[in-house]
C-alpha cells in the first residue's frame, strides 16, 4: 500500500475515526478511502441504523472499538453475527449510542454520514467535544445551523464539507480572503425530471424518482434531487458554511455534473472546481485537507466532454427550491419544519402513500400551518421536528384509507 500512502509524510500517526452511518452510500465510500490509505486511519467506531449484516462485515474488517446500531434488536443480531469472529467491539444503541461513538476520547475525526435529522445531535456533540467533523449530513446544518455555529465558536471543533458542491466552494476558497467573495454559484444536475413535462409530474413513480442520471446515492437524497429539495437544502447549507447572505447564493442547473460549483470574487474572477461526479473525491479531501493525496479515482477525460451546459432552474416545476428560500428567510425553526416535513413526505412517497407532487404540497402546508420559533434551543428544534412530521403524516392519512 506504499503506492497510496501520503506523499512524503510517512510516519504521521494515523487519525482515529468514527464513521456515523458507515453502511450508507457515503459511509461505504468513506471505507473505500480508508482501504486506499490504511496507514493513515484507525477506525474506532462504526454505526448504522438497521443494516446489521453489512455492519458485521465492516466490524470484522476494520475492528472498531465501538459500534452503534439503531435499536436493541439490532444489537442482539450483531452480537450473534460477531460470535467466534474475535471482534470484541462495545455495542451501543440509538441516539445515545451515536453520540457516544461521536464523542469517544480516542476519536479525532468524525464522518457525519447519517441521513436526516438523526445526525444533528451526534454532530453537535462531536463539535462540542473538539472533534474534526467531515460533514455529509446537510440536514444538520439546515436544522441546527446556528447551534453548529455556536459550537464551532466555543469549542475546538472544526467542520469540513463533504457535500460535493460545498467541497467545491471550499476548494475554491483555499488561499482567498472570505470578504472578497462576491457570490457563490451552486450547480445542480436538475435530476431525472429536468426535461419531463410538468403536467405528467403527478404520475412519477418511485422507481423513476430513484433513477438519478449522474449520482448513485441513498434513497432520501435521490428523491430530494428529483424534487430539487436537495438544492434548496444545499442553499441553506452554503449560507451556514460560508457565512454569505441568501442573495449571494445562486443555483444554476448544469446537467453534466462536471462543474461542482463556482465562486465569483470582487475583482470579477470566477473559480470553479471540476471533476467526474464521484463522491470519493470530496470525501477524501475532507479527510486529507490541507493535503491532497494521490489516488486512483477516475480522471476527467476531456475527449469525452464535448460541452458544459448551464440553465436557470424552473421554479414552477420545482417548487421545493422556493420553499427552502422561504424557510431560511423566515428563520428560527422554519428550516427545521421544512426539513422534517420533507423527510416525512419523502418517506410517504417511498411507501407509495402519496404522489410525487404531494411532497412540495405537504411541505408548503406544514410551513403555512406551523409558526416558527425564533432562536431555537436544541429541545425546541426536536419539538419542531416532531410536530412537522406528525402534521405531514396526518395530512396523508385520508389518502391511505
Ligand atoms: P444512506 O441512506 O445511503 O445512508 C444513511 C446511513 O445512516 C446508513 O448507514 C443508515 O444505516 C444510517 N441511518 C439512517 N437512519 C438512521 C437513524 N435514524 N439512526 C442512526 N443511523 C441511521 O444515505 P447517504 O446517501 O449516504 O447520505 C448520507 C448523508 O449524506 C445525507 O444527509 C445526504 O444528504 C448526504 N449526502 C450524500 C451524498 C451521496 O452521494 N450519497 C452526497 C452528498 C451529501
Ligand atoms: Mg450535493
Amino acid at each position: 500500500m506504499d503506492r497510496h500512502s501520503r506523499n512524503g509524510e510517512s510516519g504521521t500517526p494515523p487519525r482515529d475515526l468514527a464513521i456515523l452511518g458507515s453502511t450508507g452510500s457515503i459511509g461505504t465510500q468513506t471505507l473505500e478511502i480508508i482501504r486506499l490509505f490504511p496507514d493513515q486511519f484507525d477506525v474506532k467506531a462504526l454505526t448504522c441504523g438497521s443494516n446489521v449484516e453489512l455492519l458485521a462485515r465492516q466490524v470484522k474488517e476494520f475492528r472498531p472499538e465501538c459500534v452503534a446500531v439503531g435499536a436493541p434488536e439490532h444489537a442482539a443480531t450483531l452480537k450473534n453475527a460477531l460470535t467466534d469472529t474475535g471482534a470484541s467491539a462495545k455495542i451501543v444503541v440509538g441516539e445515545e449510542g451515536l453520540c457516544e461513538s461521536a464523542t469517544r476520547p480516542d476519536v479525532d475525526v468524525v464522518v457525519g454520514a447519517v441521513v436526516g435529522f438523526a445526525g444533528l445531535r451526534p454532530v453537535l456533540e462531536a463539535l462540542e467535544a473538539g472533534k474534526q467533523v467531515a460533514l455529509a449530513n446537510k440536514e444538520t446544518l439546515v436544522v441546527g445551523g446556528t447551534l453548529v455555529q455556536e459550537a464551532l465558536e466555543q469549542g475546538a471543533g472544526r467542520l469540513l464539507p463533504v457535500d460535493s458542491e460545498h467541497s467545491a466552494i471550499f476548494q475554491c476558497l483555499v488561499g482567498e480572503a472570505e470578504r472578497t467573495v462576491e457570490n457563490i454559484v451552486l450547480t445542480a444536475s436538475g435530476g431525472p425530471f429536468r426535461e419531463r413535462a410538468a403536467e405528467t409530474f403527478d404520475e412519477i413513480t418511485v422507481s423513476e424518482a430513484l433513477d438519478h442520471p449522474n449520482w448513485s446515492m441513498g434513497a432520501k437524497i435521490t428523491v430530494d434531487s428529483a424534487t430539487m429539495m436537495n438544492k434548496g437544502l444545499e442553499v441553506i447549507e452554503a449560507k451556514r458554511l460560508f457565512d454569505v447572505s441568501l442573495d449571494q447564493v445562486q443555483v444554476l442547473v448544469h446537467p453534466q455534473s462536471i462543474v461542482h460549483s463556482m465562486v465569483s470574487f470582487s475583482d470579477g474572477a470566477v473559480k470553479a472546481q471540476l471533476g467526474v461526479p464521484d463522491m470519493k473525491v470530496p470525501i477524501q479531501y475532507a479527510l486529507s485537507f490541507p493535503a491532497r493525496w494521490e489516488a486512483p479515482h477516475e480522471r476527467l477525460d476531456w475527449s469525452e466532454v464535448s460541452r458544459l451546459d448551464f440553465e436557470q432552474p424552473d421554479p414552477d416545476k420545482f417548487p421545493c427550491l422556493r420553499l427552502a428560500y422561504d424557510a431560511i428567510e423566515k428563520g428560527g425553526t422554519a428550516p427545521a419544519i421544512l426539513n422534517a416535513a420533507n423527510e416525512a413526505a419523502v418517506d410517504l412517497f417511498l411507501d407509495e402513500r402519496i404522489g410525487f407532487t404531494d411532497i412540495p404540497r405537504a411541505i408548503e402546508h406544514a410551513l403555512g400551518a406551523l409558526s416558527p420559533t425564533p432562536a431555537p434551543s436544541l429541545e425546541e428544534l426536536y419539538a419542531a421536528d416532531e410536530k412537522a412530521r406528525r402534521y405531514v403524516e396526518e395530512l396523508a392519512l385520508p389518502a391511505s384509507n
